[in-house]
């Protein structure tokens, strides 16, 4: 491929250097890891079943399964680097779950209480040497042996095996199955007011209900663990790793203050009470008392949000819907695999930009930038490293940069002439200049940086405030639409807390 119509020397503050690209690297990722990176996503696109339905069962079937190796995590007693090669429709989940790089630093800070499972890597050079292998290679053996030994599970999935969806109750704990169909309707977005009814207890489940149990399971789990364990978006902050504890305990104990677990049993065992617009009433009731206490400045203004963003509408056992974000990265993957990438040259451009990208965050919270598909390809790579990926982005810019890749097109469009724009003035040249193909300009992602949530700013503290925590006419419509609109079933909150502001 040819070179690059890269600017001369001078002409930018981070100049191209064609003789050293094949070298280029950032922290652990360099062009082979990026070569190794490419070819796990053609293994990925060939888990991509034709037959949507049978897609999205690979998917929840696999959410399961993932769930089993984060307590394989958990329990590794080896350096990282000996972990064995979990199965490839695992690494599918892990690698969409490590594209979110905050939430997935929230989740896995939650797992342990410290940070220790960001040191885990996705093995890009066991997949890549394994690709196309049979189950006799040594790696796929090895990690066959393991995985069957510790789940009982198939290393292979086959996602033909279960013709029904086994399901219980969340309420009554019922067992029984359902069509996967149904399953896939009340999970996915392509049906936000599916709705499943208990054949025993008449809960009725919906998207909306399923997070609020998992909510209030999770406030019982803090409530009875001697151990204080906390809940989803709480525990993590981007730039105080170690001081963070007692601000962690005291943001619980003014939230959940005269709750017990008998009460919080009562909200568990009736899906109204689940309904977030209850939940939402709750967090208001909290915050009207705690104003009146004057202890509204004893929670971080971050904690109520996140909290919210981390379980609201979300049914599965992480900070967001994995099977959701693996279906949201498969544009990326179509457009990035059917690009050539021939030689490391363009490879190390990518890297050199991804840099100058990263250049371009310093200092600014909540800018929000969209890369071009070659700085996507090196920023994606960098976040499989989550341990080193974190310290690079605080230590260069200031802040953990999250990766969201749910933004709307239109903001998509303003945000890259911003990028663009601010590219050209930092480095005098332009941002689409020098690509390894014209293609790479199509596809097009976001970064989001410290928005409101990933610290103790100002700036977040003013993002907090705004967050309406009183539900609107449309949350109370929407969630009114999966029942009968149906109270609360007049319980009261029994918290007195604080808010954001
Ligand atoms: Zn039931």
């Amino acid at each position: 491929m040819a070179a690059t119509t890269a600017p001369s020397a001078g002409a930018s503050e981070m100049p191209f250097t064609p003789e050293n690209l094949a070298s280029e690297r950032v922290g652990p990722v360099g062009v082979n890891e990026l070569q190794c990176h490419l070819t796990l996503l053609q293994w990925f696109k060939g888990l991509e079943q034709g037959d949507t339905a049978m897609d999205f069962r690979q998917l929840l079937l696999a959410e399961v399964r993932y769930t089993q190796w984060l307590q394989l995590l958990v329990s590794w007693q080896g350096p990282p680097e000996y972990l064995p090669l979990p199965p490839i429709d695992v690494a599918y989940l892990w690698h969409a779950h490590m594209l979110t790089p905050v939430k997935y630093a929230w989740d896995m800070y939650r797992l342990t209480g410290d940070t220790r499972l960001l040191a885990f890597s996705l093995p890009l050079h066991g997949y890549n040497d394994t690709y196309g292998q049979t189950q006799e290679h040594g790696l796929l053996k090895s990690g066959a042996e393991y995985w069957i030994q510790a789940t009982g599970l198939p290393y292979h999935l086959d996602p033909t095996v279960e013709p029904d969806c086994k399901v219980a109750c969340p309420w009554c704990r019922h067992k029984y199955s359902c069509s996967w169909d149904t399953m896939i309707e009340l999970r996915t977005q392509r049906s936000p007011k599916a709705t499943l009814k208990c054949p025993a207890c008449d809960a009725l489940w919906n998207r909306d209900t399923v997070s609020g149990q998992i909510f209030w399971r999770d406030v019982l789990w803090h409530l009875e663990d001697p151990d204080h364990r906390f809940l989803r978006g709480t525990q993590y902050s981007p730039v105080q790793w170690s001081e963070l504890q007692s601000a962690i305990e005291k943001d619980h104990t003014i939230l959940f203050d005269g709750l017990t677990a008998a009460t919080v049993n009562e909200r568990i065992s009736s899906w109204k009470s689940c309904q977030w617009h209850n939940i939402l009433r709750e967090f208001n009731e909290v915050r009207y008392r705690a104003k009146r206490r004057r202890r509204l400045r004893g929670i971080r203004s971050t904690t109520i949000p996140n909290m919210i963003r981390a379980y609201r509408e979300v049914n599965g056992p992480c900070s967001l819907d994995l099977g959701l974000a693996v279906l949201r990265q498969r544009s990326f993957t179509q457009s990035i695999t059917s690009i050539t990438w021939s030689d490391s040259e363009s490879l190390g451009i990518a890297i050199q930009r991804y840099k100058m990208f990263m250049g371009l965050m310093k200092g600014k919270r909540c800018r929000v930038l969209v890369p071009t598909l070659d700085v996507d390809l090196a920023w994606h790579t960098h976040q499989l490293f989550p341990k080193q990926y974190a310290r690079y982005t605080i230590f260069s810019t200031g802040q953990h940069i999250n990766h969201d890749d749910t933004y709307s097109k239109s903001r998509l469009n303003t945000q890259f002439a911003l990028t663009a724009k601010l590219w050209l003035k930092k480095y005098k040249t332009p941002y689409t200049a020098s690509p390894p193909k014209a293609t790479v300009w199509d596809h097009l992602k976001v970064t989001l940086a410290a928005i409101s949530g990933l610290s103790d700013s100002p700036m977040a503290r003013r993002l907090s405030a705004r967050q309406q925590l009183v539900p609107s006419k449309k949350d109370l419509k929407r969630s009114g639409e999966a029942n009968d609109g149906g109270g609360d079933g007049g319980e009261q909150p029994q918290s007195g807390a604080v808010g954001d502001q």
